[in-house]
């Protein structure tokens, strides 16, 4: 097999990979510098074979920490910008919560306004309770003391919006090839030079690695540590870290007409997410689920074809190179969700709307969910490792991150972004790692 060039190797075709490679091949032709034939994306079996392609596709701002905000603000910006051909759905987000975790969402709320992204607050259980039932007459939750309603972002569909990013770096000449899987790296003076493939070797002069949850097979052919060492901020250091840690994403669809879930005026809801203190009891059979911190989210989802959604994610206990990527989501016998996500999710749907008491017996009984790979402090990390090689390892936060791609770009061609700087791999040395919330979730 001939050996063949690409200036720009991107590996994986997924929302990083295909949003780099669309926003690299328009910066290299506005500024002259070259075009999309520049460009090649890998992917070992398809456009949206991996997370991106099963993510539930919310797309919120609610993060605690600042600059994942910030992020998330620029990253809306891009689904805005073309709504049909990302499959967007702009029908906003609600975070509902309970007062242990009203302060973080007060202070989110705060840091939205100066930022500029639209979002109203709503605090007290009379208020909250009043604002709920305003949308959803049959709202019943008890215990919630803070709603947080952001008036942008929302959903996209996954598969379809995958297809139109594609779609816009082809028309901008960029070449996907498909069903290429890349095995091991080249390495010179210490410089990636080639990608070595089932399908020959690929010189190239820079790397972009959009693996999603296979980085840790791309982060071992850069022969980058397994473990690290990890400086907390109060200064205690952990010497011998996992650099990923993987977790099981535990989602599933009711199947009811999504029309079924409509507010009061007959509109499509805002995205759902609760968290809640309250004891969670089982919809069926009354029993107690657990009576520790909980949370769910959901929406009535026409491509999913139900209410579809998700609760907290489940830490998988063994070593990241024990896990089995492969066969990936669905696919996998080993990830899908089970019995007790079905009962919690369903109880959970029950405890919020009188609409979804008696509702499991709808829940779709199809192959669910999905695994991810989590950075040490469960945050991305978005850094350039031996000299060419640019790392996009969202930690899982990233189908909403259509923008990020935007942002490598920039700095692929050497321009430094501020919002990607919070994002770089040195501050496990230096300790300067994000806020943690209150969240029942690993990921807010
Ligand atoms: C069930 C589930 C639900 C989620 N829901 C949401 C959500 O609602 N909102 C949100 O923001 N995020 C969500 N996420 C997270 C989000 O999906 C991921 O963070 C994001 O899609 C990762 O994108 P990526 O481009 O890095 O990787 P992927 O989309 O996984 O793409 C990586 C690609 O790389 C290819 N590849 C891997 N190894 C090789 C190789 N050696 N050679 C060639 N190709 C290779 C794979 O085939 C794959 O297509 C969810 C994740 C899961 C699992």
């Amino acid at each position: 097999m001939s050996v063949q060039h690409a200036r720009y190797v991107i590996i994986g075709a997924g929302i990083h990979g295909l949003s780099t490679a669309w926003h690299l091949a328009t910066r290299l032709k506005a500024t002259g510098r070259g075009d999309g034939r520049d460009v090649l994306v890998i992917d070992k079996k398809d456009i949206a074979a991996g997370a991106s392609g099963v993510a539930c596709g919310v797309i919120r701002n609610n993060y605690f920490q600042p600059a994942m905000r910030e992020l998330m603000a620029h990253s809306v910006d891009v689904w805005e910008s073309d709504p049909e051909a990302f499959a967007y759905h702009p029908v906003g987000y609600l975070q509902i919560a309970p007062e242990e975790m009203r302060a973080d969402v007060g202070q989110i709320f705060v840091e939205q306004q100066a930022i500029g992204y639209d979002s109203e607050l709503i605090e007290g259980s009379d208020a909250c309770r009043a604002y709920l039932q305003g949308m959803f007459s049959d709202w019943q939750a008890p215990g919630i003391s803070v709603v947080l309603h952001e008036k942008r972002g929302g959903y996209a569909n996954n598969v379809a919006s995958m297809r139109g990013l594609a779609a816009k770096a082809e028309a901008e000449g960029v070449t996907i090839r498909t069903g290429v899987r890349v095995t091991e790296l080249s390495l010179d003076g210490g410089a990636v030079t080639a990608v070595r493939t089932d399908a020959g070797d690929i010189e190239c002069e820079q790397l972009v690695v959009a693996a999603g949850p296979w980085v840790r097979d791309v982060w071992a052919m850069l022969d980058l540590p397994s473990h690290i060492s990890v400086t907390v901020p109060d200064g205690t250091v952990h010497p011998d870290a996992p650099m990923w840690t993987y977790w099981a994403l535990q989602e599933g669809t009711l199947d009811v007409d999504p029309h079924e879930f409509t507010d009061n005026r007959g509109q499509l809801p805002p995205v759902v997410h609760v968290d809640s203190a309250e004891p969670l009891y089982d919809d069926v059979d009354g029993a107690l689920i657990t009576d520790e911190m909980w949370g769910i989210y959901y929406k009535p989802d026409f491509s999913f074809g139900g209410v579809q959604g998700g609760a907290s994610p489940l830490r998988l206990d063994r070593p990241a190179d024990q896990i089995a990527v492969d066969p990936y989501g669905p696919e996998s016998a080993e990830f899908v969700v089970g019995e007790d996500f079905i009962r919690m999710w369903t109880s959970a749907l029950a405890h919020c709307h009188k609409r979804f008491e008696g509702k499991r017996e709808v829940y779709r009984r199809e192959p669910t969910g999905g695994i991810g790979a989590f950075t040490p402090d469960s945050f991305p990390v978005f850094d350039t490792f031996r000299q060419n090689a640019y790392v996009i390892a969202d930690s899982n936060h990233g189908y909403k991150m259509l923008g990020v791609g935007a942002l490598v770009a920039e700095e692929l061609l050497g321009e430094p972004q501020a919002l990607l700087e919070p994002f770089r791999f040195s501050r496990y040395s230096t300790g300067q790692l994000h806020p943690t919330s209150h969240s029942p979730f690993p990921w807010s």
